[in-house]
């Protein structure tokens, strides 16, 4: 529900404390919510990006405001426009759109122009110390920093040299710019931080315009100034950050946009750190950033994931003003939910039995109509074919079944999902005394629910018709990692030891035949086993599908 920002009579109430920040704001007198998602195009965004989407855009929305997206590329070496495209791919799908799409690069003119005010103030200064010589005589917490020898430098001095720099004259690490504030502040941040690095390098917007980049401190605020922000919202570890955020809006005298923190996703048995996934990825540890098992947002949707379900997600988990870890078993939860609603069934059996229906004709062939989805009646119904062959689950027959064991067992009756009573009547074996095949009858009179004489029995299982099924490729996931903290290893390890060797599954199914169509990403729930969609990697000649999440929550139990 949009509200009128300029009515101070907020009548909803907040959903959570940034929300409560936001409604306080307008209380004030605030009239616009303006937030931004500032991605750095170096990898792509994941779950944890997603949450901070659905935050940033959910607020304007909520507030009838508008939310930017704004690429921070102030590091050239590392950003790519294909990360540029995904990000933008990954965000529509989660169902936001952007007001304007920006980059800090778009703003280096401006920032130059500010730098340059700052030399001229007195409070920024040229230094020629390394970086690593800058970072030694930072101090500690309790040692206060040493001054820089090139401190005192003129205002010409810092002028021309810093001119100089821009125009390339000096060679990488050899100066850098940095803001004169106080080598002794309590805030290590604020030991004349540096505000620009000598970098020889193409950027993939600005190509060769510039050889000077703007660091993180000195262009975030400034940015989300020009864009007027009235809400710069960022994670935790950015609250050291704050003053210095100020500092520069404050020294500069533009537009005061504000930032507030909220704690980052954390999920277990998953790690977020974009550096850490890329190494995956470069390694090959993964088939690429889509990799179903990855935490990314594209590879949730390969995997069969909803946009609603990770939003449902985000919404679920709230926002923390501490840091903690979720259970990955709260994404498959919501997933679940909204699959149930949405995807329609379909019959697949992934550990084949061979059913011969002995008394079925041998030409024979019919059609069962089957319900698409219970939850959705829109969504109709479809014919699935039946002849005297099928497969059933190998979990679906026990040849000494223990008590209430209600599903196909010898003597036992049980009925097909959407189709007839049948009775096994023979069990047959390979030499090892391994069950190869059943032979069952059926009762003519119970096709469609019904039976001859009115009995019910208790199992249903379902089937697919041996002649007309088709094989697929399945992949069945599991958690990346064994640990519910990958960085959880004895001394010496790494992370990557956690690495579950079992997070990827292959094996074969027989689905029914209308699967054939399905399309690429469009979520089935396959019956009594789970949801699944039709993987990148699928073509006609080789179906490849996807396990998205089990029916129910199995491995957490297991492994707990
Ligand atoms: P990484 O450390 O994995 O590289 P990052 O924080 O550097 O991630 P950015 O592209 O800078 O990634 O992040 C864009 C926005 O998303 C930032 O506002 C950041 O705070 C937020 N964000 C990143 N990771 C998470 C997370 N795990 N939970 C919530 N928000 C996050
Ligand atoms: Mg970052």
């Amino acid at each position: 529900m949009a509200i009128e920002t300029n009515d101070t009579t907020i009548k909803e109430k907040p959903s959570n404390f940034l929300d409560e920040i936001i409604q306080e704001s307008i209380a004030k007198g605030e009239t616009r919510v303006q937030t931004r998602f500032p991605p750095e195009p170096n990898g792509y965004l994941h779950i944890g990006h997603a949450k901070s989407i659905c935050i940033n855009f959910g607020l304007a929305q909520k507030y009838g405001g508008k939310c930017n997206l704004r690429f921070d590329d102030t590091n050239p070496v590392k950003e790519d426009v294909e990360y540029v495209d995904a990000i933008k791919r990954d965000i529509h799908w989660l169902g936001f759109d952007w007001a304007i799409e920006r980059y800090a690069s778009d703003y280096f003119d401006q920032l130059y122009e500010w730098a340059v005010a700052l030399i001229k103030k007195g409070l920024a200064y040229v230094d020629d110390q390394t970086q690593e010589q800058i970072r030694e005589t930072r101090g500690t917490v309790t040692v206060p920093g040493k001054e820089s020898p090139w401190r005192n430098r003129s205002v010409e001095e810092n002028l021309d040299l810093f001119e100089r720099m821009k125009n390339g004259e000096f060679p990488d690490g050899s100066k850098v710019l940095r803001a004169k504030i106080d080598m002794a502040h309590p805030n290590m941040l604020f030991r004349d931080p540096i505000m620009y690095r000598i970098l020889h390098a193409e950027h993939h917007r600005t190509g060769n315009k510039w050889c000077i980049y703007p660091m993180y401190d000195y262009a975030h605020g400034q940015c989300d100034s020009i864009e007027q922000i009235t809400h710069s919202i960022c994670t935790l570890e950015f609250d050291v950050h704050r003053p210095l955020y100020d500092w520069f809006i404050e020294q500069l005298g533009i537009y005061p946009s504000h930032q507030y923190e909220f704690a980052r996703l954390n999920l277990t048995y998953t790690m977020m750190s974009k550096r850490r996934l890329l190494k995956l990825v470069q390694e090959g540890a993964v088939m690429g950033w889509d990799d179903p098992r990855m935490p990314t947002i594209c590879a949730l949707r390969r995997k069969g994931y909803t946009p609603a379900s990770v939003r449902n997600f985000a919404e679920m988990v709230g926002v923390a003003k501490r840091d903690n870890v979720i259970d990955l078993g709260k994404l498959e939860y919501c997933v679940r939910e909204d699959l149930n609603k949405v995807a329609e069934r379909r019959m697949a059996v992934l550990n084949p039995l061979k059913v011969v229906i002995t008394n079925y004709p041998e030409e024979k062939h019919e059609l069962f109509t089957a319900i698409n989805n219970p939850e959705d009646e829109s969504a109709g119904t479809r014919q699935v074919p039946f002849s005297r062959e099928i497969y059933i689950e190998r979990d679906d027959f026990m040849e000494v079944p223990p008590k209430k064991y209600y599903r196909l067992s010898p003597g036992n009756e049980v009925r097909l999902r959407y189709s007839y009573l049948i009775k096994c009547e023979e069990v047959i074996k390979d030499a090892e005394g391994n069950v190869i095949e059943l032979r069952c009858t059926y009762d003519p009179m119970s096709g469609n629910g019904s039976s001859s004489d009115g009995r019910r029995v208790k199992g249903v299982i379902h089937w697919v018709s041996v002649p007309d099924a088709f094989e697929a490729e399945i992949r069945l996931f599991n958690p990346l990692f064994t640990k519910e903290d990958p960085d959880d290893v004895p001394e010496g390890g790494s992370w990557e030891d956690n690495l579950n060797p079992d997070s990827m599954v292959v094996t074969r199914g027989y689905l029914e035949p209308s699967l054939k169509e399905a399309p690429i990403g469009q979520p089935f729930q396959f019956e009594r086993v789970g949801y699944f969609c039709a993987d990148t990697d699928s073509t006609p000649e080789h179906p490849v599908f996807n396990r998205t999440v089990t029916l129910k929550d199995s491995w957490a139990k297991i492994n707990k």
